[in-house]
């Protein structure tokens, strides 16, 4: 099967991706983007979007991306629902093979994002794919724990955001942290603190999730969580907390599992680019958004460098030549 080729090739849907479709499409240079697992990217799986400028009366983000992807559609960028699986940045033109096809590319930017991070238990993520009670996104299924007991793990900004966001729904909030102290900002712990339905529960790692059996008033078998197993990081004690939800919140991990061995990436596994560029090592290989990025990780932050990474690859085509 003989490969399809596209000057420009996009992979991910966030604001990333779908900015730098936006102008290398307005630039005719008739890009392809691969929408990858997530469509539409973190956004979608959020509420109500209030800063992003331009609307005043804030916007839904699985709408936001909806307008996105209508407005880039509007300029000829190509959508396929495909994933990327393999990406060869070493021969030129650049060799990526989906789920679907095999493509070449003059250029490629990589808008690949980033994802919630699960404890490496296991269990947990397997139960949020399974709707077993565990979840990564506080405004996407807190609903769903309305008048129950839940858990969030971590002691960062976005851990307190949640177990504060989940007080609304929850009855009790048990907030887990490995150690005594939070990473959170200081506005963040104190809000927290004060809300008299979260209880911290200090130097306490998930050492397993307690499942089990339900029947669903369709009749359908599903496996809940039902109480976490927890070690005391001090001494090793064991302790089990009975809870009907888990909420992870421990940070985001870069997709770049693709690019490992090809390109550079920082101890975490973010892509390194060239300062105030979206150029990686490799010429033609160009990363936008929250790939490359672990410390402002907003839309419109995202959506500048996908802006940048279009233009970049703009004039390094036209430098080589591959522009028409
Ligand atoms: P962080 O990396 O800041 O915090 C992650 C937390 O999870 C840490 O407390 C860490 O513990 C804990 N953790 C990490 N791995 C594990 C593990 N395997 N088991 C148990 N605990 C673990 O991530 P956040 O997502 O909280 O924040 C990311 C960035 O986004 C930050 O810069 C933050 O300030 C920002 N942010 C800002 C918000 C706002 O301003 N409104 C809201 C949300 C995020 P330890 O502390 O021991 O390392």
């Amino acid at each position: 099967m003989s490969a399809t080729h596209r000057k420009v090739i996009i992979i991910g849907t966030g604001p990333a991706g779908y900015t730098a479709a936006l102008y290398t499409s307005r630039a005719n240079l008739s890009p392809l983007v691969f929408e990858g697992a997530q469509p539409g990217g973190q956004l979608t799986t959020t509420t109500e979007v209030e800063n992003f400028p331009g609307f005043r009366e804030g916007i839904m983000g699985p709408a936001l991306m909806e307008e996105m992807r209508e407005q880039v559609l509007r300029f000829g960028t190509e959508i396929r629902p495909e994933t990327v699986l393999e990406a060869d940045l070493k021969q030129r033109p650049f060799r990526l093979k989906t789920d679907q096809g095999e493509y070449t590319a003059d250029a490629v930017i990589i808008a690949t994002g980033a994802s919630a991070k699960w404890l490496g238990i296991g269990k947990d993520k397997q139960l949020s794919m399974a709707g077993g009670g565990v979840s990564a996104c506080a405004t996407c299924d807190g609903f769903f724990f309305r008048g129950k007991e839940i858990a969030v793990v971590g002691g960062g900004d976005t851990a307190l955001e949640e177990a504060t966001y989940l007080t609304k729904f929850a009855t009790k909030v048990n907030l887990i942290h490995r150690r005594d102290h939070l990473r959170a900002s200081k506005a963040m712990q104190e809000r927290a603190m004060k809300n008299e339905k979260i209880v911290f529960h200090w130097n306490r790692a998930v050492e397993d999730v307690v499942t089990e059996e339900i029947t669903t008033p369709l009749g359908d078998k599903v496996e809940k969580i039902k109480a976490l197993k927890l070690k005391d990081t001090t001494n090793g004690a064991a302790h089990e907390m009975p809870v009907q939800g888990l909420f992870v919140a421990i940070g985001h991990e870069p997709n770049t599992q693709l690019f490992k061995g090809q390109l550079p990436m920082d101890e975490t596994g973010y892509l390194k680019v060239e300062g105030g560029s979206s150029r990686t090592p490799i010429p033609g290989v160009f990363a936008a958004g929250d790939v490359q990025d672990h410390v402002y990780r907003q839309a419109i932050t995202s959506a500048g460098s996908g802006c940048m990474a279009a233009m970049d690859a703009e004039r390094w085509l036209a430098e080589q030549g591959l522009s028409e």
